[in-house]
C-alpha cells in the first residue's frame, strides 16, 4: 500500500488569508486522516510576484496555527536544476518547441477565434517554425485528436475532462522572462517529493489536465486530486492579496480555523472552538467521515 503524502504549496504572494488557510488545512487534514505525511513547498519561482518575507510570514503563520509539516519546507527557488533536467528531457524526445509569439499577437489571435466562435486555445503559430521571429518562450506540444482528451475524477469536484488541443493549446513551459512556468514546476515537485494527493484550491482545477499530459510525458505517477471550493470576496472573485484578502490574525488561530472549516462543510462540535487539539481531532474526524463517504 502507498503510504500517502500530501502538501500545502503557497506563492509566496502575501501573507496568509482565509482563502489559503482553507487551502492549508483541507490538504493537513487529508494527510491526516490517512495516516500519512504533510509536506509544505514554497512555489517563489514566479519572480515579479513574489513578496519578499512573505514565505516566512507564511510559514510562521502555519505554526501558529497548528500545522507543521512533517519534513523541512521546500523552496522551488532552491531546486532549478531539477526543471532544467524535465526541460531537457522533453526537448530531447522533440516535445517542446520555442514560441515567438506576443502577448499582443497572443491576445488579438484569441480576440479573433472569440469573434469566429472557436476555440480559444493558443493556435500553435509557432509549432512548425519561428518564421525568423526571435524565440520567446518555450511551449509543450500537445497531441491531436482523441489523444488530446484528459480525464480524471477529482474527489471533491467529480469527474472532469478537457480536450488539450482545443481549449488549452500548446502550452507554455519556460516564460518570456526567462522563468519556469508553474506547471512544469509543479509536476517536477510533487513526482520528486513523491506526493500522492493533492489537495488545492478549485482555482487550479482548470490546469490539472495540463499537469497529468506533463506527467504522463515525464514517465511519473499521476497523484489523486481534490479541489476544494475558492473563497470569494463579496464581488465572487477569488480571495488573493490583490482582490483585497485580509491577513488572518495569528493571535487567534481558533477563530480563522473554525471559519475555514466551515468553508470546507465540516460539522464540529463546540469543543473545536475550546483548543487547537480539540479543534484538529475534531476536524480530522469531520474529514474522514467525509471521505468515507467518497
Ligand atoms: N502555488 C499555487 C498557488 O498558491 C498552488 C499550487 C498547487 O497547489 O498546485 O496558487
Amino acid at each position: 500500500m502507498t503510504t500517502c503524502r500530501g502538501r500545502f504549496a503557497p506563492s509566496p504572494t502575501g501573507p496568509l488569508h482565509i482563502g489559503s488557510l482553507v487551502s492549508a488545512l483541507a490538504s493537513w487534514l487529508d494527510a491526516r486522516a490517512h495516516r500519512g505525511t504533510w509536506l509544505v513547498r514554497i512555489e517563489d519561482i514566479d519572480g515579479p510576484r513574489t513578496v519578499p518575507g512573505a514565505a516566512e510570514d507564511i510559514l510562521d503563520a502555519l505554526t501558529r496555527f497548528g500545522m507543521t509539516a512533517d519534513e523541512p519546507p521546500v523552496w522551488q527557488s532552491r531546486r532549478m536544476s531539477l526543471y532544467q533536467r524535465a526541460f531537457e528531457r522533453l526537448q530531447a524526445a522533440g516535445l517542446v518547441y520555442p514560441c515567438g509569439c506576443t502577448r499582443k499577437e497572443i491576445a488579438d489571435s484569441l480576440v479573433q477565434a472569440h469573434a469566429r466562435h472557436t476555440t480559444l486555445a493558443y493556435p500553435g503559430t509557432c509549432r512548425n517554425g519561428l518564421n525568423g521571429k526571435p524565440a520567446r518562450a518555450w511551449r509543450l506540444r500537445v497531441p491531436d485528436g482523441d489523444a488530446a482528451i484528459v480525464t480524471f475524477k477529482d474527489r471533491w469536484q467529480g469527474q472532469q475532462t478537457q480536450n488539450l488541443a482545443t481549449e488549452v493549446g500548446d502550452f507554455v513551459l519556460r516564460r518570456a522572462d526567462d522563468q519556469w512556468a508553474y506547471q512544469l514546476a509543479v509536476v517536477v515537485d510533487d513526482a520528486e517529493q513523491g506526493i500522492t494527493h493533492i489537495v488545492r484550491g478549485a482555482d487550479l482545477l482548470d490546469s490539472t489536465a495540463r499537469q497529468i499530459y506533463l506527467q504522463r510525458c515525464l514517465g511519473v505517477v499521476t497523484p489523486s486530486y481534490l479541489h476544494v471550493p475558492v473563497v470569494t470576496n463579496a464581488d465572487g472573485d477569488k480571495l488573493s492579496k490583490q482582490t483585497g484578502a485580509a491577513p488572518l490574525d495569528t493571535s487567534k488561530p481558533l477563530v480563522a480555523l473554525n471559519e475555514a472549516a466551515r468553508h470546507l462543510g465540516l460539522k464540529l462540535n463546540d469543543a473545536a472552538a475550546t483548543s487547537l487539539d480539540a479543534f484538529y481531532t475534531e476536524a480530522t474526524a469531520a474529514w474522514s467521515g467525509r471521505i468515507k463517504r467518497q
